[in-house]
């Protein structure tokens, strides 16, 4: 599980700024599915060596101002949903009405919460931020969001008390991956219960797909207890190989009183694509792909996990209709081209077996050990076949390669100047590997590193 942060404020103090430099994107969840609040935004931080999950609650309408803006719904929702509140304020301004109204409530939820004083550039930020001491929520971090000042200091004092609570808010760095290589060729993944995540928009078919394949299976499944944040892990048995399902749909709760409870929830599906091996991706034939469905195979990819995609209810579409999807999927998917497309009816139970040989393959890709003189060989076949180019009048050279982790799979390539490579021969690289070690399902990473 990654810590939750949610940044709240009145408009205007930089919540969006801060946003963006500590998700380093602009494509952020957005939480607009239809009957849903829509005002909150989620993005996976990877900030000074930590990775976490970031709600953003700028007026995303826009519409309301001051007081009504800051203690608008969604704020109170992100701070729910948080484990971290950073509670944002303008230094140049001075306390206003709107900041001792969100104050007030955050002095009276229990929740972890920091003020933070931002745009403290070009102003004396001592007294800016004994200013805000008066609001009685302790101590005052004066930041410039805007040029990156002061957020590293911030982020080490929120997080280190949550550091044994959250052991995956530390960034594994490269050195540490090699070393959990050595590792990882005693750990048998064949009898390890593979982690598989059934994700997508609301009413894509989730519930109905999990309840097909545990009806097939006839397990016995545990009602576990969880709040709207947690996922369900269901432990199941199919070909002989164990798996557990990470059901984010809530299918457990029908029928339960609680069934009003938010059935979908961002924070629930990036939890759960965190937590998975292989993240199974359910679009809906009969909706147009949105960027909703894209910005969760986006997460996913970014997460480094194993990804199949279904497009469901495929049943009784009309043959011009059916192709007429498949284009729209081929334009839009390219960014995860590696990954396997299945058409099924959760409804009917078509497809859906194969989908299970295509997870297996993607986990086998992830996790197959790849040896350093087959890696070599491999890059040398890739340089006869197309030569590295000239980088400042001097040919790159490419010397050798070795695997640098897994899960997803990791190519850490040396050489000189091999760090200047343009993106064109990087790519390449990237997919001679892929197609020589036969890798499907899972993203790669390639790393470079120069001769000293
Ligand atoms: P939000 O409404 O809280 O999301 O605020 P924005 O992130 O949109 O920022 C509001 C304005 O403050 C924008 O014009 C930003 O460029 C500016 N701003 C944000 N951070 C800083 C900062 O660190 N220093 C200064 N001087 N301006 C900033
Ligand atoms: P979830 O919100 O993603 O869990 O979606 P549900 O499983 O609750 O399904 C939403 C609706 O789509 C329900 O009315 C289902 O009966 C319907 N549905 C699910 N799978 C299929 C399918 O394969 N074909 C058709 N035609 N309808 C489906």
């Amino acid at each position: 599980m990654l810590p939750v942060v949610a940044l709240v404020g009145r408009p205007n103090v930089g919540k969006s700024t801060l946003f963006n430099r500590l998700t380093r994107t602009r494509d952020a969840l957005v939480a607009d599915f239809p009957g849903l609040t829509r005002d909150r935004k989620y993005g996976q931080a990877n900030y000074d060596g930590y990775q976490f999950i970031v709600i953003d609650t700028a007026g995303i309408h826009g519409d309301e101002e001051g007081v009504d803006a800051a203690m608008a719904g969604q704020s109170l929702r992100a701070i729910d949903e948080a484990d971290v509140v950073l509670f944002m304020v303008d230094a140049r301004d001075g306390i206003t009405v709107a900041d001792s109204a969100l104050a007030e409530y955050l002095r009276k939820v229990d929740k972890k919460t920091y003020v933070v004083a931002n745009k403290i550039d070009g102003i004396d930020a001592e007294v800016a931020q004994s200013d805000f001491f008066e609001m009685g929520l302790g101590d005052v971090y004066g930041i410039a969001a805007a040029h990156g000042r002061g957020v590293e200091q911030l982020l080490d004092k929120c997080f280190r008390p949550l550091l044994d609570d959250y052991p995956e808010l530390l960034v594994a760095d490269a050195e540490q991956a090699v070393s959990e290589d050595l590792a990882h060729d005693e750990i048998d993944y064949e009898s390890l219960p593979l982690k598989l995540a059934i994700v997508g928009r609301p009413n894509v078919g989730k519930s109905t797909l999990t309840n097909r394949i545990l009806g097939e299976e006839r397990v016995v499944v545990f009602d576990m207890p969880g709040t709207t944040r947690d996922s369900i892990y269901i432990p199941m048995e199919r070909d002989g190989h164990q798996y557990i399902l990470i059901d984010t749909a809530g299918v457990r709760r029908r029928g339960k009183i609680d069934e009003t409870v938010e059935k979908f929830s961002v924070i629930k599906t990036l939890q759960a694509i965190e937590d998975a091996n292989v993240v199974l991706c359910i679009v809906d034939a009969r909706e147009t792909i949105s960027d909703q469905d894209l910005n969760l195979i986006g997460f996913a990819l970014n997460a480094g996990r194993s990804i199949v995609i279904a497009v469901n209810k495929w049943d009784g579409l009309s043959p011009d209709h059916r192709d007429e999807i498949k284009r729209e999927l081929d334009r839009r998917l390219g960014f995860v081209d590696f990954a396997r497309l299945h058409f099924i009816s959760a409804l009917h139970g078509t497809g859906v077996g194969n989908l299970f040989d295509s997870v297996r393959e993607a986990y086998e890709s992830a996790t197959q050990r790849i040896n350093t003189s087959k890696l070599t060989q491999i890059l040398e076949m890739a340089a006869d076949e197309h030569q590295p180019p000239l980088v400042s009048g001097r040919r790159v050279k490419l010397k050798y390669a070795h695997a640098g982790g897994y899960n997803p799979p990791r190519i850490i390539i040396h050489g000189n100047q091999v760090t200047r490579l343009p993106g064109s021969y990087q790519r390449y690289l990237i997919n001679f590997f892929r197609k020589a070690l036969g890798i499907m399902g899972t993203p790669i990473k390639v790393e470079f590193r120069d001769a000293e």
